[in-house]
C-alpha cells in the first residue's frame, strides 16, 4: 500500500508571514522524486499544545511524517518535548548525540553553552538522526501508525538529513523503491506555442514518460520524468524521448539541466576555440553580464563596450558619426557598425551587438519600444537583424530577451565551425 505523508513546519515566523516555508515545498519534491506522495502540508507556530495537537493529528492520518524546525537550544524550540508528549513518553538524555555535539563546538573552538545539552534530550523509543553540519540532531519516532522524522529548521542541515538519514530508513523500512528522475532539456529560439505545436504527441497525456513544456525568460524547458526501480532504469525510461527532442529541436537545443544560452554560447566558444567581444547600447552591459557569468570563459571573451551615448559609439567603437545622424542610433547601420568595431578593437573572432528603444518613453511609430537592432561580426562580414520584443513589455525583458538573442546568434553561428579550429 502507498504511503502516505505529512509535512509539518515550525516555526511562529512562519505563521505570522515573516519567514517564507521553502522546506515542506523541497520536501514534498524530494518524497515525489521517491514516489512517496504527501497528503498534508501544516503550518504550527511555537506553541507546545498547538505541537502536540498536529502531531497527534498526523500520527492519525498518516504513514510518515516529516517535520522540520524546532530542534534549537532555545525556549521556543519544543518539537522533542511535544514528540514525547505525543507518544505519551519521557525524555531521555542520548549520550552519542550529546558526544556529537561538544565534538562540533570542539572543532569551532567555542564553548558548549549549557543549553545546547537539551538538544541531545531525546523522546524514549526514538532515535538520533545525526547533523553533521549543525548543533540540532534530527529525532525519528514512532507515533500511532505514522513514522516521524524531525529534522532542523536550516535548509541546508534539513536536506543533508533528509538525504543522509531519512532516505535511506524509508528505502529499508518502509519500502520505498522506486526512484523517480528528473531530465530538462532547454532551448531557444522559438515561442513555447511553436515549440509545442511540434510535440504534441510527446506532451500528451498519458504519454511514457511524462514529458511537460514551461518557459522561463524566453527560454523553454521539456521536463522529462522517467520512473523505475533503479536509477539506471528511470533514467533509460528517458532516453528515447530525450533523443526525439534533441532530433526534432537541433540547433534550438541549449543542452540539458540548468543550462541557458549563455552557457551554450561558451559552450560553443570552448569548443571552437573562438573569442567573442561585445558592444551594447540599450541592453547596457547585460550581454557581458550573462557572459562573464559563466565560469572559465576568460579565454573566450575578450571584453566589451557599453556605448550609451552617441559619442561612446563613435569614440569607443569607430561609429561614423554620419551614420548617426543618417539612420539615427537605433538602426541596423549602427548595430553592424558597433558589431565590426568591437570586433575589430577588442581582436575577436567575433563581436555581437545591440541598439534598441528600450522604453518605456523613446518611442516613436518607426521605431517603436521593444525595437532592438542586433549585430553579429564574423570574418565573413556583419550582419545585423530586426528584433521586436513588444512595446507592451517593461523595460527590463526587453533589456533581457534581446540581450539572450545576441548571445544566443553567437552561438547559432558557431555551430557550424569545426571544432578548435578558430577562423579569423
Ligand atoms: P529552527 O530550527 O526552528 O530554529 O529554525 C532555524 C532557522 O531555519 C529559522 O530561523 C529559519 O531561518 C530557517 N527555517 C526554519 N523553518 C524553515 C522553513 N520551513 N523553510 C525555510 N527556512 C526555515
Ligand atoms: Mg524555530
Amino acid at each position: 500500500m502507498a504511503l502516505k505523508a505529512e509535512i509539518i513546519s515550525i516555526g511562529s515566523e512562519l505563521v505570522s508571514g515573516q519567514n517564507l516555508d521553502t522546506n515542506a515545498p523541497w520536501l514534498s519534491r524530494a518524497l515525489g522524486e521517491l514516489g512517496v506522495a504527501v497528503a498534508y502540508h501544516s503550518t504550527i507556530g511555537d506553541d507546545m499544545d498547538d505541537h502536540v495537537a498536529a502531531f497527534l493529528a498526523a500520527a492519525e492520518r498518516a504513514d510518515l511524517v516529516l517535520t522540520t524546525g524546532g530542534l534549537g537550544p532555545t525556549q521556543d524550540d519544543l518539537v522533542r518535548e511535544g514528540l514525547a508528549r505525543a507518544a505519551g513518553v519521557g525524555l531521555r538524555e542520548d549520550p552519542e548525540s550529546l558526544a556529537a555535539i561538544a565534538a562540533l563546538f570542539a572543532r569551532r573552538n567555542r564553548p558548549m553553552a549549557d543549553r545546547n545539552r537539551v538538544q541531545a534530550m531525546l523522546p524514549e523509543g526514538a532515535e538520533a538522526l545525526p547533523n553533521p553540519i549543525g548543533t540540532a540532531p534530527g529525532v525519528w519516532i514512532t507515533i500511532g501508525r505514522a513514522a516521524f522524522a524531525s529534522m532542523p529548521g536550516v535548509p541546508n542541515e534539513m536536506k543533508l538529513m533528509f538525504a543522509e538519514q531519512v532516505v535511506p530508513r524509508l528505502r529499508r523500512r518502509h519500502r520505498v523503491e522506486r526512484v523517480i528522475v528528473h531530465r530538462k532539456i532547454a532551448l531557444f529560439g522559438r515561442g513555447e506555442s511553436d515549440i509545442e505545436a511540434e510535440a504534441l504527441d510527446l506532451t500528451a497525456r498519458g504519454h511514457v514518460p511524462e514529458v511537460g513544456i514551461t518557459a522561463s525568460d524566453a527560454t523553454i524547458s521539456f521536463r522529462i520524468r522517467g520512473e523505475g526501480l533503479t536509477a539506471e532504469a528511470a533514467w533509460a525510461q528517458t532516453e528515447e524521448t530525450a533523443e526525439q527532442i534533441r532530433g526534432r529541436f537541433g540547433p534550438l537545443v541549449l543542452g540539458e539541466g540548468a543550462v541557458d544560452v549563455a552557457d551554450a554560447l561558451v559552450g560553443q566558444l570552448a569548443r571552437t576555440g573562438a573569442t567573442i567581444a561585445t558592444a551594447e547600447s540599450c541592453t547596457g552591459g547585460l550581454c557581458a553580464s550573462m557572459i562573464t557569468a559563466v565560469p572559465g570563459v576568460s579565454t573566450y571573451y575578450l571584453g566589451g563596450v557599453v556605448s550609451y551615448s552617441n559619442r561612446a559609439k563613435v569614440d569607443m567603437l569607430g561609429v561614423p558619426a554620419e551614420l548617426i545622424q543618417a539612420h539615427g542610433a537605433v538602426s541596423p547601420e549602427v548595430a553592424a557598425a558597433m558589431a565590426a568595431g568591437a570586433r575589430e578593437r577588442f581582436g575577436s573572432d567575433v563581436a555581437i551587438s545591440a541598439t534598441g528603444v528600450a522604453g518605456p518613453g523613446g518611442g516613436s511609430p518607426e521605431k517603436p519600444v521593444g525595437l532592438v537592432y542586433l549585430g553579429l561580426a564574423t570574418a565573413d562580414g556583419v550582419e545585423t537583424r530586426r528584433v521586436e520584443i513588444g512595446p507592451e513589455q517593461p523595460r527590463d525583458i526587453i533589456q533581457r530577451r534581446s540581450a539572450k538573442q545576441a548571445l544566443d546568434w553567437a552561438r547559432v553561428a558557431l555551430l557550424a565551425r569545426p571544432d578548435g579550429g578558430a577562423s579569423r
